[in-house]
């Protein structure tokens, strides 16, 4: 059965996939409804909810107290620079879309690139700015803020709370240097955990991931603003810990009471070890790493 829904990402035609409720932060008891495109795959939330900025509370953030702090508590930080030097050469010019409170973007410019960044919220604008001296743009819409010509555009876990994620492809394919290579990592439609959980998974976080995008979706988004694929997988450091937070979260939420909640998020952590060697192939891991990059010259 078919719906009006679009997709949020291609506009295609929906099917209903499930319902969910916010079980991550638990800030209301509605049961959003999800749709799943039937031209790409992308799990879409079928209604964004008016009062979606209550669903972003202050505790959302915290500001860390130095440079240093804000390096510290992204324990990501680390294993995505790797990701990006092993994809675009030190002192290229590297954009982050959505920096928070900038952890990875000051480790970036530490290991010698030009830094930059587009952030939504305000009080993270000013940490990026006034404590961590780096240029940021404040928009809660990166397709149309986006400029210059970048060697690097990462989105780490950001495209899934756009509103407009396959215009802000468009717009970064074209703010991309010639050589530049956009890297975007993401919860994984595709992914074991959401045919097992459904809308109790914990990286589906309603009504803040407005769409859960099929990588191919990216792929052939990138392939039409002239951009070609060079590193796919589900299978990396930040798949690991998606998988791990994923299995331990979802089972975790499954109750509210504090000895329940912690037998179940010990039997997340069985069924975690359990299906570990199967998330690790196929293409089914909690989330995806991709990386497009511009051909150096036109083809
Ligand atoms: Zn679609």
């Amino acid at each position: 059965m078919t719906n009006e829904i679009a997709c949020r990402f291609c506009g295609g035609p929906t099917v209903p996939a499930f319902d969910a409720v916010d079980r991550n932060h638990r800030l209301s008891d509605h049961a959003f409804p999800y749709v799943a495109c039937t031209a790409c795959g992308t799990v879409s939330l079928a209604e964004v909810p008016d009062d979606l900025g209550r669903y972003y509370p202050a505790s959302y953030y915290g500001m860390p107290e130095s440079p240093d702090a804000a390096v510290a508590r992204d324990d990501n930080a680390a294993h995505r620079l790797e990701l990006v030097r092993s994809l675009v050469p030190a002192g290229g010019s590297l954009l982050e879309i959505g920096p928070a409170t900038g952890g990875f973007i000051e480790l970036a410019r530490r290991a010698g690139y030009d830094v930059s960044a587009i952030e939504l919220d305000a009080a993270c604008c000013a940490f990026i700015s006034d404590v961590l001296g780096i240029p940021v743009t404040q928009s809660d819409d990166p397709a149309a803020a986006l400029s210059g010509q970048h060697d690097a555009i990462v989105m780490w876990h950001v495209i899934e709370h756009l509103s407009n994620p396959a215009a802000t492809i468009a717009a970064a394919a074209a703010a991309l240097a010639p050589g530049g290579t956009l890297i975007v990592i993401a919860p994984n439609p595709r992914s074991l955990q959401l045919r097992v959980l459904g809308g109790r998974w914990a990286h589906v976080d309603p009504p803040r991931h407005l769409a859960l995008i099929a990588p191919e979706a990216i792929v052939a988004e990138g392939a039409r603003h002239g951009l070609q694929p060079v590193h796919q997988t589900t299978a990396d450091e930040d798949a690991r810990r998606s998988n791990n937070f994923g299995w331990a979260g979802s089972f975790a939420s499954f109750s509210t009471n504090g000895p329940a909640r912690k037998v179940a998020g010990l039997a997340g952590e069985a069924v975690r070890l359990a299906v570990a060697p199967i998330e690790r192939r196929g293409g089914r891991g909690a989330s995806y790493t991709l990386a497009l990059r511009r051909p150096s010259s036109p083809s």
